[in-house]
């Protein structure tokens, strides 16, 4: 199984025709509420992909609608708890242009502690790995506490922050970031020296770092794996990372060539970025097979 300790956010989405000003109350033409949150896409791509997958996390006891959704998806969210915190939600407000501002509060995403961590881990065998990113609390101690039960971690450090460089290290056995991620986790600015940093400061674990539609590199055994995006149409990139993710993950965590994995995630991403939206926009498993047979 893959256990992932994630966020699940309510995206409310308002279609504006300009940002909202100081001091000013414009009305909004359109309106709707969205399934969000990096964690929870990671665990729909997960699903999608085909992949044994456990989504830890926490939601406000009204909000039980998007945990079924999640459900639905084929993730099983019997780690899911119910929270007297306000769910993690984000005011999401979009121009005719496409250009968004958002305000995103954690709520119940910051209420994961170190017993969550624990109960959730308790049936775990060897094979199974964790995936976190760095949207919930406690996450120094899912890495701790995975490394201990021997469990394979995986490490999405995102939204990047500053807290991030302050976590055992030693404790993760696949980081994947992207360009922005890998700059800021590195200190540097070109490509070739994030890589020798990763290689320096990182050579415990594998490193993937997500090029956008230059494709994808994997740092891994010495070995510098590049493979190369599909050529599509983007209209809407949100959760091209996710998908990439969670389908990369599903195959190399079922011990697919890790080339290979690289492809299936980059394929499921491409298909995801010709559609708008985050959690929607995640093709099955019979899309990506059909794109891949092209
Ligand atoms: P994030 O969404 O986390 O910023 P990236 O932008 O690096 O991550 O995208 C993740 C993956 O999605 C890339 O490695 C690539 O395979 C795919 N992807 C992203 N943008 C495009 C694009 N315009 N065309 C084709 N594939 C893309």
């Amino acid at each position: 199984a893959i256990i992932n300790f994630g966020s699940i956010n309510i995206d409310h989405v308002y279609q504006v025709d300009h940002f909202v000003q100081p001091g000013e109350t414009i009305a909004s033409t359109h309106y709707q509420t969205l399934l969000g949150g990096k964690g929870a896409n990671q665990s729909i791509a997960l699903a999608q992909a085909g992949a044994d997958v456990r989504h830890v996390g926490s939601i406000h006891q009204n909000d039980a609608y998007f945990k079924q959704a999640l459900i639905k998806k084929g993730v099983d969210c019997r780690g899911v708890k119910c929270s007297e915190t306000p769910s993690g939600h984000a005011i999401i407000q979009v121009t005719p242009s496409g250009e968004n501002a958002i305000v995103l509060f954690g709520g119940a995403n910051q209420t994961i502690t170190a017993k969550t961590v624990m109960a959730a881990l308790d049936d775990t065998k060897p094979a199974d790995w964790v995936l976190t990113q760095n949207e919930t609390s406690s996450i120094d101690e899912v890495l701790r506490q995975a490394q201990e039960k021997q469990l394979k971690v995986a490490f999405n450090p995102a939204p990047m922050s500053e807290s991030v460089k302050a976590l055992p290290h030693d404790c993760i056995d696949l980081l994947i970031v992207n360009e922005t991620e890998a700059a800021a986790l590195t200190g540097k600015e070109a490509m070739d020296d994030i890589v020798d940093e990763f290689k320096q400061q990182w050579a415990h674990c594998e490193v993937i770092i997500t090029l956008g539609k230059a494709g994808v590199m994997m740092l891994r055994k010495g070995d510098v794996i590049n493979v190369d995006a599909f050529s599509v149409d983007a209209v809407d990139t949100t959760a091209a990372g996710d998908t990439f993710i969670g389908y990369f993950l599903s195959a190399y965590s079922n011990h697919t060539d890790a080339k290979q994995a690289l492809k299936r995630g980059c394929a499921a991403s491409a298909i995801a970025v010709t559609r708008e939206g985050a959690a929607q926009s995640i093709p099955t498993q019979k899309e990506v097979d059909r794109f891949l047979a092209k």
